[in-house]
């Protein structure tokens, strides 16, 4: 393990040479050779995905740069070819005459997965593809476009977020009627990108012969064990134990204070002596983070060195570097990349505690035989993040101080559980939306209103009148950009939140547990892992009983 990052390169893939390396495995396979054309397929494969990791990369490391630029649209410009030929591949496999013999080669939870990506696709909707990148990208553009006053600054969107978490409760109050002025302001803009995205998402879905865009959607995050009345049991069992627990938790909130009344300004202040934030600059965290992992587990503390030591990390904020926070990685390499924006928040401990869950399990299933194995699908990979942020716990003081170790670790489970209703909702609002592609901008949001007083009877927007008539989803966007996405955050926190139950009784039991269902990456579906590591799926009664329990324990509301 003595590959650094500098040592990884990879060659640029044209038309042309994508149009032989396809020749060549197709006739590999039409000369019988299942096993030998399927691992030149797997080899081209984790070429191409470290060209693309390595590109996507280098363009977040420096946007400013011409050339990272230019290989960035070269890229995306490529994309189509590289996603018609992945699809005609797996394709002649499927369709493939000694299909057990395929089967052998590949695994029988591959050809699931390829059955899923096959029937997202057809030229038919490459204009509507088009289409669909760009109306996210206006949202974007609209998103980034905000510039905002707030106590003689002009900041972003992003740069508001220490006003809205601020000790003092009018600031937070401006903070956010700013925010929402500038939502009411282009409120015509954001309905109509939504509306055209809802309108052209469910045309696709009706070319390629599905009734709603929520079955194309299903299929598209490659969701093979479970389907949307899975997901609306899950959704109910949050609304019957969680939600009456963070009412509990706001009110609790509202009484310590003192105020007579909780508004939707009072929801980012956690903790009320303030939010507790990491004890130190990039240089102590990393070394602090170290100390973490070697309590934790040898393999965990093994990796992290290496990652550090060989240039696997990025974390400090630098003036031309996109924003924001990923873990990539380059499958020739068998290394992940962590990515980062410090900014002194309690946000740059998440990096050590929810990226490096991320990187650990690609790196723990970096000799999985199939490339669809190296990752799962999403609502899994979010249980080895998630469940690491619990699992840092009782190492917590080493990054953010002995004083304020427990008033970390309270914020964050009352966090995790505010998330759940919220996370529900946001599923729960996109079925409606995609089963009435014909309802009007305000017919959404009184959709979104209703679910909203549901979900979160708490909520209180005072005066502020966008969110108060139901466009508080506009500022969300996954809603635009990642439809349906959000429920795996929240399948993965239910997961998470086993895990932390577990840790509390049996803390290196867990960690093995923890360590063992990285190791399985994504060679099996979501119920199947969630299994295998002890856990209980998220669709079964009583999944986040023993947490929720626990949780009124700990943080005194018994
Ligand atoms: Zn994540």
């Amino acid at each position: 393990m003595n590959m650094n990052f500098s040592d990884i390169t990879a060659a640029t893939p044209t038309p042309e040479t994508l149009a032989a390396a396809y020749g060549a495995i197709n006739a590999r396979l039409d000369a019988g050779d299942i096993p030998g054309a399927v691992a030149d397929w797997e080899q081209l494969r984790r070429e191409t995905e470290t060209w693309s990791s390595l590109t996507h990369l280098r363009f977040e490391q420096d946007t400013k740069d011409e050339a990272a630029k230019a290989a960035r649209d070269y890229m995306d410009e490529l994309n189509p070819t590289v996603t018609s030929h992945l699809v005609a591949f797996k394709r002649r496999l499927l369709n493939h005459p000694d299909r057990g013999a395929v089967q052998a080669v590949t695994g029988a939870h591959a050809l699931r997965l390829w059955e899923m990506d096959v029937t997202t696709f057809d030229p038919i909707i490459e204009a509507d593809l088009i289409e669909e990148a760009k109306l996210d990208s206006r949202y974007t553009a609209l998103m980034a476009s905000a510039k905002i006053e707030i106590d003689g600054e002009t900041v972003n969107l992003s740069g508001l977020a220490p006003f809205t978490q601020s000790m003092d409760r009018d600031t937070r109050h401006r903070a956010e009627q700013a925010k929402w002025a500038f939502f009411a302001e282009h409120a015509e803009e954001f309905d109509e990108i939504y509306d055209s995205l809802v309108k052209l998402r469910d045309g696709m879905a009706k070319k390629l012969g599905f009734p709603s865009y929520t079955e194309l959607a299903y299929r598209r995050m490659r969701r093979v064990d479970y389907d949307a009345a899975d997901v609306a049991r899950y959704r109910a069992q949050v609304l019957e134990h969680v939600t009456p627990l963070v009412a509990k938790l706001m009110e609790a909130r509202r009484v310590a204070n003192g105020w007579d009344k909780l508004y939707f300004w009072d929801e980012s202040l956690t903790d009320p002596q303030g939010n507790p934030k990491p004890a130190g600059g990039h240089d102590f965290l990393v070394e602090q983070a170290q100390k973490m992992f070697d309590g934790m587990n040898a393999e965990l503390a093994a990796f992290f060195r290496t990652m550090n030591e060989n240039g696997f990390l990025d974390l400090k904020n630098r003036p031309t570097k996109a924003p924001g926070g990923f873990c990539t990685s380059f499958p020739t390499a068998g290394m992940p990349f962590i990515f980062a924006n410090f900014n002194g928040t309690h946000h740059d401990i998440d990096v050590f505690t929810h990226e490096m869950g991320h990187a650990f399990q690609n790196y723990q299933s970096r000799d999985q035989p199939g490339f669809d194995y190296l990752w799962p699908t999403m609502e899994s990979a979010e249980i080895h993040s998630m469940s690491l942020e619990s699992l840092a716990y009782p190492h917590i003081h080493l990054l953010v101080g002995e004083a304020v170790a427990d008033r970390y670790r309270r914020m964050h489970l009352t966090e995790s559980l505010a998330f759940l209703p919220y996370g529900v909702l946001v599923d729960h609002f996109q079925h409606e939306v995609y089963a009435n592609p014909g309802a009007t901008p305000a017919e959404r949001k009184a959709m979104w209103r209703r679910l909203e007083r549901m979900y979160e009877p708490w909520c209180d927007y005072g005066d502020l009148a966008h969110p108060a008539k139901g466009g508080y989803w506009q500022a969300q966007m996954h809603i635009y950009g990642s439809p349906f996405y959000y429920i795996d955050y929240t399948l993965a926190l239910c997961c998470a939140l086993q895990f932390w139950v577990k840790s509390r009784a049996d803390y290196d039991g867990a960690l093995r547990d923890y360590v063992a269902l990285c190791a399985r990456g994504g060679e099996a579906p979501f119920q199947a892992l969630v299994k295998s590591a002890g856990l209980i799926s998220p669709f079964a009664d009583g999944a986040l009983a023993d947490a929720v329990r626990q949780a009124e324990s700990v943080l005194s509301l018994q």
